[in-house]
């Protein structure tokens, strides 16, 4: 597979409601919040869920205090459960399989961010063993997306996780790497590590932060306005309510939908190839 292919996997994986029966808004629990105004147990639809499985609130759904919604993404899960392993049938012609749905969405959720990160690492220029390895888990996870329920509500994906963890980490250091040796000031991979750290309150605003690795780090509300995030690890970083005004996150790694639609951006914040510059940026 070629780094265009790769690409290209990365790039579609994205949802297509008009292919999937409401789930996010049917199977999840939801927990009354500022992001969604009421509770909702798993596998009851959402009281706004139409017969078409469409939104009634849908382009009032931050004004009305589902923003939630605005930020929820399953990166295709939603239409792959519907289409392929219940091959088209709904949980509301036949509530006999419903539970079983319900159940199954987060599973395919959950392979469909792995398979992401792999496309995405995939992506890039890595030394030939690595992408050997990441094509090896790619294959497999595109096999368990093809499952039937049984089999899919078995699996044990924490070793998927794990293994996939080491990889991307490994195509992370060596992308950053290959950076931070072009810069004016060469310095070690070390001092761009802060994976896991809690960098609320700091200020980031304008700073050249190209190749800092933030995986799993707390940024909440930090002003990242017009910060150079080029090649930036953000692998499971809390990002809600960060601005991104005029940032460039062109080539920022490992970024996902729901992580920038929590943040806050506009026209001119720069956003990597596969994501889509959320409706609610309008200025
Ligand atoms: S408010 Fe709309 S988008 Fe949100 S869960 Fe309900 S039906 Fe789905």
């Amino acid at each position: 597979m070629d780094n265009e292919t790769a690409r290209k996997i990365r790039e579609n994986l994205t949802a297509d409601c008009t292919k999937c029966f409401g789930l996010c808004c049917t199977a999840l629990n939801i927990v009354a919040s500022s992001d969604f105004p009421i509770n909702k147990p798993a596998g009851t639809p959402c009281m706004n869920l139409q017969s078409d499985y469409s939104c009634h609130i849908h382009s009032q759904l931050r004004n009305q205090g589902f923003k939630g919604c605005t930020v929820f993404d399953c990166l295709g899960a939603g239409q792959v459960v519907s289409q392929v392993t219940f091959n088209g049938l709904s949980w509301r012609e036949n509530p006999d399989i419903g539970k079983k749905m319900f159940q199954v969405f987060p599973i395919m959720e959950q392979i469909h961010e792995m398979i992401t990160y792999v496309a995405e690492a995939l992506s890039y220029a890595i030394p030939d063993d690595l992408a050997g390895k990441l094509r090896k888990q790619l294959n497999e996870l595109q096999d368990l997306t093809k499952l039937d329920a049984d089999n899919l509500l078995a699996l044990d994906l924490v070793k998927y996780r794990f293994s996939l963890n080491d990889l991307l980490t490994s195509t992370s250091d060596f992308v950053r790497r290959n950076t931070i040796v072009k810069m004016p000031v060469v310095q070690e991979l070390e001092e761009f590590d802060h994976a896991r750290a809690n960098w609320m309150g700091k200020k980031l605003k304008g700073k050249d932060l190209r190749a800092t690795d933030f995986r799993g780090a707390y940024l909440i509300a930090e002003d990242m306005r017009n910060t150079d995030l080029r090649v930036v690890n953000f692998i499971g970083t809390d990002l809600r309510d960060v601005n991104f005004s005029g940032a460039d996150l062109s080539t920022s790694m490992f970024l996902t939908q729901m992580q920038i639609n929590s943040a806050k951006g506009n026209v001119k914040t720069k956003l990597p190839y596969y994501i889509h510059r959320p409706s609610h940026w309008n200025n």
